[in-house]
C-alpha cells in the first residue's frame, strides 16, 4: 500500500459519476494505492519468448504471462539482485531483448494485430518514449514502413534511443503536432495508432503524484487536443484502414467523448470494431460501445482505454498541404552500392540488406522499402531508417546501428560476449582474447545471441568500437 498516493476528493467524486455499476469505488481507491507489478515485453526481433523463459528459469526470475500479449510477462526478481543491479542495466535489457512496459500498455498495439498482418504503411502519431512503437515494429517484424511521430523534442530523442536499442530499421521519425498528418498525408496509412497525450489518471499506481494537478477543466482542455488528433488520424487513414485510439486515463471526457466526436464528425464513414474478444476475459472491461475501459482493479494493471475503428469512406480534407523544402538524401549510385554490399558480404556473409541505400553527404542510410515513394516526400523526417555507415576515402566505415539492427543477419565475424566481457564492452574496454586470432576487420559483438555493437579484430583482443555516449558507468555493471 502506498499511503503517499495523492487522490484528490474532486477526482473521486468525478469517478463516482461514471464508474460502472459492477465495480466498487472502494476497490478502485485501494488498487490505486497499491504499487504496480512490473511487466516486460520480449523483443522478438532479438530473442524468442522460449529463450526468454529459459533465461528467467536460470536466473530465478519469476514470470507470469500477460494474458493479452504473448510476448508480455509480469516479472519478479530476487530483491537483493534487483538492489544490486536494476533491470535496466541487465544484459537482457542492454541487448534490447526485453522492454519494460506496463501490461495494459501492451493492449493498443494488440488491438491493431489483425490490421498489421496486411499493413504496409503505419503511423504511430504520439510515439515517445516508444514502448508501443517498438512493440509495433516487432509485430511487423521490421517490415513495411512505420512513421513514429512525437511533438516534444526531448521525448523525440528518447524515442530515437529506444528504436536503436531494440533494433528497429523500418521506422521514419517525425517531429510534428500530430494534427498535421491529415492535411499532409491524407489517406496514406493502412493502420494508425493514436496513443494520445492525456491526463494520465490511470498511471497513479506508478506515479503517486500523477493526480496532483487534476481538474475537470484540464481534462476538457486535453480533450480538445485529442479531438484535433483523432480528426487528423481519420483523414490520414486509407479507406478500409484501422485506427486504434488509446489513453492511459479513465475519464469519459478524454475517451468515450472523443470517440463519439469522431463518429459524429465522420458519420457513415467510420465504424467501431468491438474489442470484447481481443483476449479471454476482455468482456470484463468492454463498454456497451465495444471499447475497452481498463479499470486498474479488473486486471491488476494501470488504467487504460482502447477503441478500434475501421474507416469505411473518405472525406476530402479542407486544406491539403504539400511539404516545402528539399529532400536532403539521394540514392547511393549502383556501383558504390555494389561495392558496399560486397564488403558486407565478404566480412559478415550478409547476402542482402532489407531496404534501399541512400546518402546524405558522408552518411550512409538504409531506408525501409516503401510502397509509395510519395511517402518519403510528403513531410520532413527527422530520420528515416538507420544510419549504417559513413563514407571515407577507402569505402564505408560501418556505424553502431548497422550492428544492432542488422547484426542478426551475420553468420561470420560475430563474437558472443560472456558476462565479464559484456561488462567490459559496455564500460568501453577492449576485449582480451584467450588466444591470438588471425581474423581481421570488423566484428559484431553479441550478448545472449543478440547483436549489441561493433568491435575490431586485433591480434590478441577485440578493440571496442562503442561510441563514448553509449559507454556506461562501470560501477553499475556487476554481473559476476
Ligand atoms: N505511445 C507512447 C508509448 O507507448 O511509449 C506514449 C505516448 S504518450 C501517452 C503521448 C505523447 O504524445 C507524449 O510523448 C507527448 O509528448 C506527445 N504529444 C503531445 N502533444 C502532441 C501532439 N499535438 N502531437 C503529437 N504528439 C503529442
Amino acid at each position: 500500500m502506498n499511503i503517499n498516493t495523492f487522490i484528490p476528493d474532486a477526482f473521486i467524486e468525478d469517478v463516482k459519476s461514471y464508474i460502472p455499476d459492477h465495480l466498487k469505488i472502494e476497490d478502485f481507491i485501494t488498487t490505486c494505492q497499491t504499487p504496480l507489478k512490473r511487466a516486460v515485453r520480449v523483443n522478438t526481433l532479438k530473442m524468442s519468448t522460449k529463450e526468454f523463459e529459459q533465461e528467467c528459469a536460470q536466473r530465478n526470475w519469476e514470470i507470469t504471462p500477460v494474458p493479452w500479449c504473448q510476448q508480455g510477462y509480469w516479472l519478479e526478481r530476487p530483491e537483493q539482485e534487483e538492489a544490486a543491479l536494476p533491470l535496466g542495466k541487465t544484459d537482457l535489457h542492454l541487448s534490447g531483448c526485453i522492454y519494460v512496459q506496463e501490461a495494459s500498455s501492451m493492449l493498443p498495439p494488440m488491438a491493431l494485430k489483425d490490421a498489421l498482418t496486411h499493413a504496409n504503411t503505419v503511423l504511430d502519431m504520439a510515439a515517445a518514449p516508444g514502448s508501443k512503437t517498438s512493440q509495433l515494429v516487432a509485430m511487423l517484424n521490421n517490415d513495411g514502413f512505420l512513421i513514429a511521430n512525437e511533438f516534444s523534442s526531448s521525448r523525440l530523442k528518447a524515442l530515437s534511443a529506444t528504436l536503436k536499442r531494440v533494433g528497429a530499421y523500418n521506422v521514419g521519425l517525425t517531429h510534428f503536432d500530430g494534427a498535421v498528418f491529415g492535411d499532409y498525408m491524407p489517406e496514406m496509412f493502412d493502420a494508425i495508432l493514436l496513443d494520445a497525450p492525456c491526463s494520465g489518471e490511470g498511471t497513479v499506481r506508478k506515479d503517486a503524484d500523477a493526480l496532483k494537478n487534476w481538474s475537470l477543466q484540464s481534462n476538457i482542455d486535453i480533450s480538445d487536443v485529442q479531438k484535433s488528433l483523432i480528426k487528423s488520424a481519420f483523414h490520414a487513414l486509407k479507406v478500409g484502414g484501422t485506427l486504434v485510439y488509446s489513453t492511459c486515463t479513465l475519464t469519459p471526457v478524454e475517451n468515450q467523448a472523443v470517440c463519439q466526436y469522431l463518429l459524429e464528425e465522420f458519420a457513415g464513414l467510420i465504424e467501431v470494431q468491438t474489442l470484447s474478444d481481443l483476449f479471454t476475459g476482455a468482456d470484463k472491461a468492454t463498454t456497451d460501445e465495444g471499447y475497452l475501459h481498463i479499470w486498474p482493479q479488473i486486471f491488476d494493471s494501470e488504467g487504460f482505454f482502447i477503441a478500434k475503428f475501421i474507416k469505411t469512406g473518405a472525406k476530402a480534407v479542407s486544406e491539403p498541404k504539400t511539404k516545402k523544402g528539399a529532400f536532403p538524401f539521394a540514392q547511393m549510385p549502383p556501383k558504390q552500392t555494389q561495392q558496399l554490399l560486397q564488403e558486407i558480404k565478404k566480412q559478415f556473409a550478409i547476402k542482402s540488406l532489407p531496404g534501399e541505400i541512400y546518402l546524405r553527404d558522408k552518411e550512409v542510410w538504409l531506408f525501409p522499402t516503401v510502397e509509395n515513394e510519395q511517402l518519403l516526400h510528403a513531410v520532413k523526417f527527422s530520420r528515416i531508417g538507420i544510419l549504417i555507415g559513413t563514407t571515407h576515402k577507402n569505402g564505408v566505415r560501418l556505424e553502431h546501428e548497422f550492428a544492432t539492427c542488422l547484426g542478426h543477419l551475420a553468420t561470420k565475424n560475430t563474437h558472443n560476449l560472456d558476462a565479464q566481457q559484456a561488462a567490459d564492452y559496455f564500460n568501453g574496454k577492449d576485449i582480451r582474447l584467450p588466444q591470438p586470432t588471425t581474423a581481421s576487420g570488423e566484428v559484431i559483438m553479441c550478448l545472449n545471441g543478440a547483436p549489441v555493437g561493433l568491435g575490431k579484430w586485433q591480434k590478441n583482443k577485440i578493440k571496442n568500437s562503442l561510441a563514448r555516449d553509449l559507454v556506461l558507468d562501470g560501477k553499475l555493471i556487476t554481473w559476476e
